[in-house]
């Protein structure tokens, strides 16, 4: 199966007034060909950040510091700016954000932002580039789709905002899209809806898709893999039945355990103690030790390796091999 996206050792820093610090640390991960690959993890992990350094779109006052991007074979990082805005973005690569409403432009007609948008990537004539929108705007179910062409943004709902930038992302066609937290504002039954849909257009487009979230219900339903972060690292990743079913490390065996049941007695969620720390001020040694019941005085001081249990890749000293005894 054909690798679409790999990510290898990436890095990004930040500079603030109160100094520098990296917001991701050698975050590695492949998506193959038409699969989905989840980034969990709770608001400060730096799973959006690994998402908008993929798609070049960090802040100013970041920067990557070190690892490679390849996108369908080709390293993004050693191409130049106006190389990659031209021959990845919008063409290869798309990504759909969480709040419709700061992606699309308030003052300009529907039809006209996704047409813009497929005159910038496709040599067609700007009556074929209209058509393309109508036809997209059709497949991603958005009803009466001439009305909604004339359309500005505000005239419509949450859901069919949504469904307006995933068209928006598919119109290109693109081997890879990347989803942060695109149901995130919207109602349980829209958001089944718009999963559904990126699970339709998959099979249809044969798209990858990187999905990013905080919600283990949805990556349950919707990813093959998944990759949990915490404070700026990749801490376990593998195939989601194998993480679902035996989590290794004990940050995703809590973030599991607060997962809401229907067979659950209990009225009070379980939640893990603690909160995760600001990125600028991570403990020494094992990250999560402050909030692990495990910690032992070597998780203090010494950050652990990754360690390969299964299909599943751990960072943590559990998962070390032992020592083979002198006596032995
Ligand atoms: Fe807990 Fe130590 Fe494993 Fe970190 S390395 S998760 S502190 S047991």
């Amino acid at each position: 199966m054909n690798t679409i996206l790999e990510v290898k050792d990436l890095s990004v820093q930040f500079r603030t007034e109160e100094g520098s610090f990296h917001a991701i640390e050698h975050v590695s991960f492949s998506v193959q060909e038409q699969k989905t690959l989840a980034i969990v993890g709770e608001s400060g992990s730096g799973k959006s950040v690994t998402s908008l350094a993929i798609m070049q779109l960090i802040a100013e006052n970041g920067n990557i510091t070190g690892g490679e991007i390849f996108i369908d074979g080709q390293d993004i990082l050693k191409l130049s700016r106006k190389q990659v805005q031209h021959s990845i973005l919008g063409k290869k690569i798309s990504m759909i954000f969480q709040e419709p409403m700061t992606a699309l432009n308030p003052v300009i007609r529907i039809g006209e932002q996704i047409t813009e948008s497929i005159l910038e990537h496709q040599q067609v004539s700007k009556q074929e580039a209209r058509k393309i929108a109508l036809d997209t705007l059709k497949q991603v179910g958005i009803p009466s789709p001439e009305q909604r062409m004339k359309q500005y943004p505000h005239q419509l709902s949450g859901g069919m905002r949504q469904r307006v930038m995933i068209a928006m992302g598919l119109v290109t066609k693109p081997k890879i899209m990347i989803a942060d937290e695109p149901t995130t504002a919207l109602d349980v039954t829209i958001e089944a809806q718009i999963l559904n849909l990126l699970e339709e257009l998959k099979r249809t487009y044969k798209t990858s898709i990187l999905f990013v979230t905080h919600d283990l219900n949805i990556v349950a339903d919707i990813a093959d893999d998944v990759l949990v972060m915490y404070c700026g690292e990749v801490i376990e990743k593998g195939p989601v039945v194998d993480i679902f079913e035996h989590p290794r490390h004990p940050y995703t065996k809590g973030l599991l355990a607060t997962m809401p049941s229907l067979d659950q007695d209990e009225k009070v969620l379980p939640t893990i103690k603690g909160s995760v720390p600001n990125i600028s001020k991570r403990p020494q040694g094992c990250h999560f030790h402050p909030r692990c019941e495990h910690a032992t005085d070597q998780c203090r001081t010494t950050k652990p390796q990754t360690y390969q249990v299964g299909l599943q890749t751990v960072q943590c000293f559990l998962y070390a091999p032992k020592k083979e005894s002198s006596n032995a």
